[in-house]
């Protein structure tokens, strides 16, 4: 339970009336419009930022690459060792980030607080990389020849992020790319902006504990049209961006066309395959969480249930009666499951959705509608909703970035599921319940999902840092976060030295002169 409440959140993490998008420690650097933060929990205003211009973009970028030029020299491990002490700063102000997190998605403050351990694990994760930034050494076929590669840091690296989550997608970013020896330029979502300033606030104050340079860490404010600034920047080698399929595809014309690099993370229609051997209370739990948390509003929700005809009655009687019991309200009450979505077009899309599953034919099980009264005033809490439905609709096809479920049905062996999970045009997260090994190894093998993301008996939702995140076809094909995502933050170089008086040439080819 909570110990303080939002306007103690808010100045602990130095969030003032009016915030600005800096270089670390600078003031008077956002000259733009001012952006209002609203809450959808209670509809409030939480404060204001004031927008990136081109010219404030400029002055930011000269103070990036002047610390590039600083911060790129200093050994890895120091690196690591700053990333250390940003991961203690987030454990002191887990509390108060997580709480604001929470304020202004609109997500429950377990899951706020959640996010926040994500920044930690990642934090932990990048120092303990810092010493194993590893390139491999090869036999030369020439004799008296060394041959190796090795990782460079690859300059000022630029990330775009989603609302869903506000602040952990940025550190998984950053950790890894400060390690690196790079320095950030983030541009936050416009609907969750005070987010990006606590965060700002928070690697400031490490930075100029270590008197490092401004301009390691970097925020700009606003929409779209700042985050273009980025995107069409010869000076930002890697564009990391997080959001919808539709920004993506613009995204990456954008960095192809100056020959870029870009990681995206987009889009995901994540479905949980269940079989006549799925245990069913297991089921039951990874769905519904699945499905409802965080207002279905994650990359990896749960959007489709593709069920085996056999055990579907029992599995949709089962949801049902769960859905019953979810308690939706004020996500910092932590007796709720379900907060409000993001704001009111949100809703829009989500009533949308519904009206478009009719039209097509589908068959509403749980009634969805937009709650109003007490409690309710922001406008923004909906009711989780289930219909029953057909693969092929267009509505199934597309992410509803909303508490919508699906229900769809198959019939034979477990490869006419997965030919239903496949074909969709995202391909992030996918999961099988199932006891049974065979299924499983299929589900799991060359013919089974097309996904980054592949679970056997737990959810499609949430994931660990350790391993590499993202997925395939229109979810964009980035990895971030574990395994060997870091590569993508450096330049890879490959060394031969020839400690010989000879010069022989590759391949046996003679040059005699
Ligand atoms: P969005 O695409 O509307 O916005 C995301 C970010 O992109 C924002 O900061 C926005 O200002 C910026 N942006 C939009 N158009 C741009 C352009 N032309 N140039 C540069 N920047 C631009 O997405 P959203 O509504 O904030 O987030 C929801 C979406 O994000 C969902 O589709 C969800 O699945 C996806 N998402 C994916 C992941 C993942 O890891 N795969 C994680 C979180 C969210």
């Amino acid at each position: 339970i909570a110990t303080f409440g939002i306007q103690e959140a808010l100045k602990q993490l130095g969030v003032t009336e009016i915030n600005e998008g800096t270089s670390t420690g600078s003031k008077n650097f956002s000259n733009g419009e001012i952006i209002e933060s609203y809450s959808p929990v209670d509809g409030k205003l939480i404060g204001k930022v004031k927008a990136t211009t081109k010219e404030d973009y400029d002055k930011m970028m000269q103070t990036a690459t002047v610390a590039f030029k600083e911060w790129k020299t200093k050994p890895a491990p120091l690196r690591g060792e700053v990333v250390r002490q940003f991961g203690e700063k987030l454990r002191e102000k887990k509390e108060a980030l997580g709480k604001l997190v929470s304020y202004e998605m609109g997500k429950s403050y377990q899951e706020g607080l959640g996010e926040v351990q994500e920044m930690i694990d990642i934090c932990d994760f990048a120092v303990g990389l810092s010493r194993q930034l590893h390139g491999l050494t090869m036999h030369s076929e020439r004799p008296g020849h060394r041959m190796y590669e090795q990782y460079h840091p690859l300059g000022v690296v630029g990330i775009i992020s989603a609302f869903n989550f506000p602040v952990a997608v940025w550190a998984w970013n950053t950790a890894l790319a400060w390690i690196c020896g790079d320095v950030c330029v983030w541009k936050p979502s416009e609907k969750a902006p005070i987010c990006g300033i606590a965060c700002q606030n928070i690697a400031a104050e490490v930075f100029k504990e270590n008197g490092l340079p401004e301009g390691i860490s970097n925020l700009i404010n606003g929409d779209y049209k700042v985050g273009e600034m980025l995107t069409k920047d010869t000076r930002v080698p890697l564009i990391s961006a997080t959001g919808s399929t539709r920004m993506g595809k613009i995204v990456a014309q954008e960095v192809a066309a100056r020959l870029g690099k870009s990681l995206l993370e987009l889009g995901g229609n994540n479905a949980i395959i269940v079989t006549p051997d799925a245990d069913i209370k297991m089921t039951v739990i990874g769905a519904v969480f699945g499905a409802v948390g965080t207002a279905g509003q994650r990359c990896t929700s749960t959007r489709r249930l593709i069920i085996h005809e056999s055990v579907y009655d029992t599995v949709k009687d089962a949801i049902i009666k769960a859905y019953g019991q979810l308690k939706i309200g004020n996500p910092l009450d932590e007796t709720n499951h379900v907060g409000p979505v993001i704001d009111k077009d949100a809703v829009k899309m989500y009533e949308n959705a519904l009206e478009q599953v009719v039209a097509e034919g589908g068959n509403i099980i749980v009634e969805g509608g937009v709650l109003s009264g007490e409690g309710y005033e922001s406008g923004c809490y909906v009711k989780p909703a289930i219909a029953e439905a057909k693969p092929h609709y267009k509505i199934v096809q597309h992410e509803t970035f909303a508490p919508v479920l699906y229900l769809l049905k198959y019939s034979g062996d477990v490869h006419n599921a997965i030919a239903i999970q496949n074909e969709v045009a995202q391909g992030l997260s996918s999961a099988i319940m199932t006891n049974n090994l065979r299924e499983a190894e299929a589900f799991l093998s060359v013919q089974g999902s097309d996904c980054g993301i592949a679970n056997v008996n737990i959810g499609t939702s949430g994931a660990e840092i350790g391993g590499a995140f993202g997925g395939e076809k229109e979810t964009g094909g980035g990895r971030e976060s574990g395994s060997d995502a870091w590569k993508v933050y450096m330049r890879r170089q490959t060394n031969t030295i020839n400690y010989t008086t000879e010069l022989p040439l590759a391949q046996g080819i003679k040059f005699d002169l």
